[in-house]
């Protein structure tokens, strides 16, 4: 179905993204009827997975948990290659999905939203694009994706490097050749650490600029077989069921024990295990690694054994071993990542030590050097959380802006992480203050899309027009998030779930960290007691 070519350029819901969450809330949308228009910037569908080209970029969710489960005839017809593949695979599927439900025709691309202000006398959002339309809407929903908005630092300079310079979100769709070049990457984040290893292996010469070392831990990746893949087609309920219920939508629970309940041989030997099996097993082998520094301190220093032991540098190692909490930084899963810097061709700068002073015509100069560079690759990250909120200017009721009224990020408050006092109709797909990226994203959006539209359906069925979070709900759940939050160690680090990565950036922690499953109980119980915590208007 196209949208309908209405003259007054109305529709029910304006919907922006066309990820993982704006294709699914499409789908909803249409299926119960209600007509929608996605707008989406790019030339095409895949969110993060569109923008994230970059050498090496691949899940770091399982795949056979990195889909849609709403269609098990999609689960069953789609086929990993691998146990965490490579964004071109992930794009493909995404296509495959925009395909199979014909979504891409309600998809309005290259196009993006500047503003979305809600009109009280109409009660209506009334959006606007860059190509200068304007959408009347009555529901006005963003997936706009929680790490999508591009940090580069301001670092002096920037503009003078006469060679190439890349983001790892904004990466080129042609190939980048690094073929006899002396490459620099800033950053060592999952992009980073995920791009290091296979630059290193094409470019002449690679120096990484490391601000903050990271733990890491061997994806351990493979290819499937056929056999395995037909038993997770085997398997659809089973991992439909585990990404609804677990605690962070995937084949994972926390462990019963605490880490200090081991004795040490025990302890290192399920650590062992975790580091062979690869991936997030060491995560959530204890119930309290997140929040007990002591126990956290051990596992920790597992992980820095491992580098020493990887690493034959002694210097080298030593610059790559963090102290930070392990786990309140993004857990990483890399391959090859720590070898890398055995190769010939590989130099380590610690730039906490010496930091960048600027970005040269010629290269980058630290306080105590000057580095050479041919190409230059940003994998510093994303203005998380709000960035790609705060990028469009939302305008609720008397005209307050989001950005007003959550203080520039210092105070985002929100009801489930979903809605926001003074924004009717207003939903955010993964919003501040939902569990969204602490786990498997596909598994946090599908239940979201399914939230959303069950409300809009309730909504229609009792004709109600206006649904609005009620204050003293959104107060209670803020201060609920952020007590649980203050429980953890994921506080006490600089991270960009902190927003401490963004200059000026308020510190906070806009995340629901109570996990997947309390979570939905939570949404569910609110739809199940008529919707508590919102106020609701007939006109
Ligand atoms: P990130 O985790 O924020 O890492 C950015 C890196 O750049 C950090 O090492 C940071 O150092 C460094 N940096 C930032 N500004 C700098 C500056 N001015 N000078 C020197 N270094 C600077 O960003 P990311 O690696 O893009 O990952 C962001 C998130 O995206 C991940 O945590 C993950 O959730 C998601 N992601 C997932 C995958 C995947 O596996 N599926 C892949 C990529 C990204 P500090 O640590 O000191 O701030």
């Amino acid at each position: 179905m196209v949208y309908s070519q209405d003259p007054q350029n109305q529709v029910d819901a304006v919907v922006l993204g066309a990820g993982f969450s704006g294709l699914y809330m499409l789908y909803r949308l249409r299926e119960a009827g209600f007509s929608t228009r996605v707008f989406e910037a790019a030339d095409g569908v895949g969110g993060v997975w569109y923008w994230n080209r970059y050498p090496g970029a691949r899940c770091d969710s399982e795949s056979v948990y990195y889909n849609y489960t709403f269609s098990e005839e999609l689960f069953k017809e789609w086929s990993w290659s691998s146990r965490y593949p490579e964004q071109p695979e992930i794009l493909r599927y995404l296509n495959y999905v925009a395909d199979k439900f014909e979504l891409k025709p309600d998809i309005t691309f290259n196009t993006r939203v500047t503003s979305a202000v809600y009109d009280e006398a109409a009660n209506r959002w009334q959006v606007k694009t860059d190509t200068g339309e304007t959408v009347s809407a009555k529901y006005f929903i963003t997936g706009v994706g929680c790490i999508s908005s591009a940090n580069v630092p301001n670092i002096p300079g920037l503009n003078d490097f006469e060679g190439q310079a890349y983001h790892t979100g904004h990466w080129p769709h042609e190939k980048v050749d690094f073929t006899g070049k002396r490459v620099g990457v800033i950053g060592t984040g999952s992009s980073g650490i995920q791009s290091i290893p296979v630059i290193a292996k094409e470019a002449a010469h690679l120096t990484v600029f490391q601000r903050t070392p990271q733990y890491s831990v061997p994806a351990q990746n493979h290819t499937y077989t056929k056999e395995f893949v037909e038993e997770v087609k085997n398997k659809y309920s089973e991992i439909r069921r585990q990404m609804k219920e677990t605690v962070a939508g995937l084949r994972f629970e926390f462990g019963e024990q605490s880490v200090l309940d081991d004795p040490p041989e025990v302890r290192r030997q399920k650590l062992q295990e975790g580091w062979e099996k690869g991936g997030w097993e060491i995560l959530f082998t204890y119930n309290d690694l997140l929040a007990n520094e002591e126990g956290n301190e051990l596992v920790a220093e597992f992980i820095r054994e491992k580098i020493q032991e990887i690493v034959d540098d002694p210097e080298t190692a030593k610059k790559l071993t963090p102290d930070h909490f392990y786990g309140t930084k993004r857990a990483i899963v890399d391959t090859d990542y720590f070898e890398t810097y055995n190769r010939d061709n590989v130099r380590l700068v610690d730039v906490k030590a010496s930091p960048i002073e600027a970005i040269t015509p010629k290269g980058i100069r630290t306080t105590d050097n000057e580095y050479g560079l041919d190409a230059l690759v940003f994998a510093t990250g994303f203005d998380g959380m709000t960035g790609s909120l705060f990028k469009i200017d939302i305008r609720g009721k008397d005209g307050v802006s989001l950005k007003e009224k959550w203080e520039n990020g210092a105070k985002t408050r929100t009801y489930l992480g979903l809605t926001t006092a003074g924004f009717p109709n207003m939903f955010m797909l993964t919003g501040p203050e939902s569990p969204s990226v602490l786990g498997n994203m596909p598994a946090t959006i599908e239940q979201h899309v399914e939230w959303v539209s069950d409300c809009i359906n309730h909504l229609r069925d009792n004709q109600v027009d206006v649904m609005e979070a009620e204050s003293q709900a959104e107060e209670e759940w803020s201060a609920h998030c952020k007590e649980l939050a203050d429980a953890t160690l994921y506080t006490k680090t600089d991270s960009w779930y902190t927003g401490a990565n963004i200059s000026g950036k308020a510190r906070g922690f806009p995340i629901y960290v109570g996990g997947y499953g309390a979570y939905r109980e939570i949404c569910d119980d609110v739809a199940v007691n008529g919707y508590k915590g919102f106020s609701f208007k007939q006109v």
